[in-house]
Order: structure tokens, then sequence, then C-alpha cells
């Protein structure tokens, strides 16, 4: 396990609290060192990665996809000069100094720490629900409303906030038919959400109604029993899709023990940003249950970075690092297109040469005429957790150059082949070896996953 110098600032959480966290630790040459997270508290570039359209951020007036801007914001720290690792924080120690953050990976000294962890999103945990996760009950239309197994059928979304008006709204793209579950005679949500709702012939809004239960055919989700709180008449909606969206529970469980929380689980900020330890600051939802918005995230982030460099500077513990002379973005970060070595579905841009390959057409051709290990990744554009994945995985099969193909399958364009998979969710992998399916992931898993699960199948003969 790598453990390195003691660094300035510690930011922990990459979403739009981290990352301008992030650029005004950099910009003040502290060089702050981030752990983007991974997996056990949501994304890396956090909620705004499982979204489309953001209207309300300044400084965008025809509004920007969430994933591009956290891709900007990421671009951004990067240039100034932070250190960015996609790992979880697994363990922290604020009793000792300087503080100890911990990943699997690694551990991290450091006299300052930025906790911008945010919030995850809810699930009920109706009877069913682990039997059909993943089979029709989602916790992220905007990731998965667009698989085969929910075009053109009746979905059901839970909530009355603006999460819940938004996934109802967008799911109509892909859905017969929404039916809103709202436990009470009004929503929450804003009144423009509101009024996008009422006015879509596409929505039925159910109030007073709360979901029972999950039922299904062992295989896919095929129902939701519902009961009327005022009533308690129960019926079953025909829905073969269950999206919830009833709110987030702070990503607080690491520093329990640590540092000040409220009953909830939001971290305490009395003055600030600062936490009743001095030197660790909290910014964006993670201490905020009232606001919870992108840009009040990213104003937190930016007063915790100027409080923690006041601190060192006063405590004499700023060491002060040298700004990076280009101007430009490094490489990396710059939103790439197309992965490079990628063939498409045209049969004349199929390359059998590379690692990589992209649609229908590649998958055939390799899928019969080599005797390769193939992974097949099954990916959406608006799937936060695929943009993700890809640069991970890309690094994973490059491990292996000769003796695998990797081949991204768009399920919104080669919706037949998806369907024939019986793809329900993405991320989707599945690897075939010599024609015959071994092994099918869904979602996003560590790394170290992926590449033992290769290895398994590369050096079988
Ligand atoms: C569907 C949806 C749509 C939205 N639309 C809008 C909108 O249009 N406009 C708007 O202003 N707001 C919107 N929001 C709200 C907005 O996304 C949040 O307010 C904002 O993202 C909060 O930012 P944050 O940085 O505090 O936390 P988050 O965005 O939640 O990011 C938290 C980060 O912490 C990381 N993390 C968690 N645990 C760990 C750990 N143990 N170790 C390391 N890292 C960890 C996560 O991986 C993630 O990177 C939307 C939210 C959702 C869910």
């Amino acid at each position: 396990m790598a453990e390195s110098t003691i660094e300035n600032v510690v930011i922990i959480g990459s979403g739009p609290a981290g990352y301008t966290a992030a650029i005004y630790a950099a910009r003040a040459n502290l060089k702050p060192f981030m752990f983007e997270g991974y997996q056990v508290g949501g994304l890396p570039g956090g909620q705004l990665m499982t979204t489309t359209e953001v209207e309300n951020f300044p400084g965008f007036p025809e509004g920007i996809q969430g994933p591009e801007l956290m891709e900007r914001m990421k671009a951004q720290a990067l240039r100034w000069g932070a250190e960015l690792v996609t790992e979880d924080v697994i363990q922290v120690d604020f009793r000792q100094r300087p503080f100890l953050i911990s990943s699997a990976e690694r551990q991290v000294r450091a006299h300052s720490v930025i906790i911008a962890t945010g919030a995850t999103a809810k699930r009920l945990g109706l009877p069913g629900e682990e039997q059909y996760w993943t089979k029709g009950v989602s916790a992220c239309a905007i990731c998965d409303g667009a698989t085969p197994i929910f075009q053109g059928v009746e979905l059901a979304v839970i909530g009355g906030g603006d999460s819940a008006a938004e996934e109802a709204v967008y799911l109509t793209k892909y859905g017969s038919h929404i039916h809103l579950l709202v436990r009470g005679d009004r929503m929450r949500a804003s009144k423009a959400m509101q009024d996008r709702v009422l006015a879509n012939p596409k929505i039925t809004v159910h109030w007073h109604t709360e979901a029972i239960a999950i039922e299904g055919d062992g295989q896919l989700m095929q129902g939701l029993r519902v009961r009327n709180n005022l009533t308690q008449k129960e019926e079953t909606l025909p829905v073969r899709g269950l999206f919830y969206a009833i709110g987030h529970t702070p990503n607080t469980q690491l520093f329990q023990g640590q540092i000040d929380l409220d009953p909830v689980g939001y971290i305490l900020t009395p003055k600030g940003t600062e936490t009743n330890v001095a030197g660790v600051y909290a910014a964006g939802d993670v201490q905020d249950h009232e606001y919870r918005q992108a840009v009040t995230a990213a104003g937190t982030g930016c007063m915790a970075a100027l409080e923690a460099e006041r601190w060192l500077s006063a405590q004499g513990l700023l060491h002060e690092f040298h700004q990076p002379t280009t101007e430009a973005a490094p490489k990396e970060t710059a939103p790439a297109a197309k992965t490079p070595n990628l063939s498409e579905s045209d049969p004349n841009a199929f390359d059998p040469t590379a690692l990589k390959h992209r649609g229908s057409y590649a998958l055939r051709k390799l899928f019969h005429d080599s005797d390769r290990l193939l992974m097949v990744k099954y990916v959406s554009p608006t799937c936060g957790p695929c943009h993700t994945l890809k640069p991970i995985l890309n690094r994973v099969v490059e491990e292996f150059p000769e003796q695998m193909y990797l081949i991204e399958i768009d399920i919104t364009e080669d919706t037949a082949i998806a369907e024939q998979a019986g793809v329900t969710s993405t991320p989707t992998i599945q690897l075939f070896k010599q024609k015959e399916l071994v092994e099918t992931i869904v979602g996003m898993k560590p790394k170290s996953q992926y590449r033992e699960t290769i290895q398994k199948y590369v050096t079988k003969r």
C-alpha cells in the first residue's frame, strides 16, 4: 500500500463541491489531493452524472448536460494541478495529526481535509426489490430508461419532488405511460416541474398512493402492488419498470464518531464550512439539507478551500507548490468524442487488429471469426456510470492486448442486440469464450474485479 508525504489538503468527493474546492485550492498553490470516489457514495462526478440537462447552473444559457458539466469541472481542477485518484475513502482518522485518510489502495496524510461526499439515493426495501433490482427496478431513470425492457411499456416513478417529476417526464420518451406515485395530496416539486407533469398526457399522478410490493415472473418485474392510504384499496399497476426518486441520505457513515453530525447524518458546520475538528471542512450536500443544488455545493466548495488555506497559513503548515506552466487542460481530461482505436459498426472502418471496437458489425465479426475472449460492454449515452467505467475498463483491457477484444454496444443504437442479450441495465458486461457466454457483470465494480475476471478466462485454454 502506497503512503505519501503530508498533503496540504485532501478532498474527499468529486461532485460540484469537491471539484470547486480542488480548483480553488489548486489555484492557491496547495496542490490538493482528491479521492474522487468510485462506488460507495455515488459516482465520480457526483449526482449530476445521473442527470441530463442542467438548466440552472450559471454561465450556460442554453443548459448543459450534467456529465459534461462535471467533465469541465474536472478538467479545470486538473489544469491547475489537483491530483485525482478514482478511489473510495474507506477510513479516516481525525484524532491524529496530520490526519490519516485511507482507501483500499493507499494511505494519505494531510494537514487539512475537505469532505464533499454528497448524498446517495434512498431505496424503499419493498418485497421483491432485491430480486428485481436491475430487472425492472432502478434508482436512476436517466441511466436505465433507454434499456429495451422499458421501451413501450408502462412504468412507475415513486416520489413527489423535483427528481421524481424530472424522471417521470424523461421516461415518457421510452414508456407507453408513466404512473407517478405520490404519498400525499401534493408534490414537493417546484411549480414549473409540477406543471410539466400535470400537463403531460402520458403521466398519471396517483395521489395518496404507496407501493407495497414488486411483482414479477422470476425473471423480470411485471407489476407493482400499490395501496391508497386513504381508502386502503389495493391494486396492481401493470408496470414493467419502477424508478425510485425518494430522496437521498448524506454519505457520512465514514465520519461517525470522528466529527459532529446532526441526527439525520448531515455534517454540522455551524460557522461557514468548519466542522468541530479544526482543519476539517465540509461542503455541498453532505452538510446542506436545505438547498442541495449544484451551485450551492460549488459555493460551499469554494468557501471550504478558502477556509482551509487560511487555516493552514495561520498554523504555519502551508506548503506551496508551483502551478503547472501549460495553459491547456491535460489531454486525458478533454472530452473525447470517441475512444481511439475503436472500430465502428461500419464494415469499412472495422480493423481486426484493434483491441477495442464499437457496434454490431464488429461484434458479429469477432464473435464468429475470433477465438479470443470477447468482452461486450452495453452502454447508453445518458448513463453516468458508463462514462465513469469507460476509462477504467479501457486501462484494464490494455493489459491483455493479444488475448481479448472489447466491443462497446450502445443499446440505443443496437436495441435488437441488447434485447437478445437480455440487457436490463447499463452498464452491463458480458464475457464470451469460444462463443459461449461465461460471465455477466451488471453495474460498476471495482477495477480489480474486471481484471481478475478477464485473467480467469484468458489463462484458461
Ligand atoms: C437526478 C438529479 C438531477 C439534479 N439536477 C440538478 C440541477 O438541474 N441543478 C442543480 O443545481 N442541482 C441538481 N441536482 C442536485 C445536485 O446534483 C447536487 O446538489 C450536487 O451534485 C451536490 O454536489 P456535492 O458535490 O455536494 O455532492 P455529489 O454530487 O453527491 O458528489 C459526491 C461525491 O462524493 C463521492 N464520494 C462519496 N463517498 C465517498 C467516499 N467514501 N470516498 C470518496 N468519495 C466519495 C462521490 O463519488 C461523488 O463524487 C440534481 C440531482 C439529481 C440526483
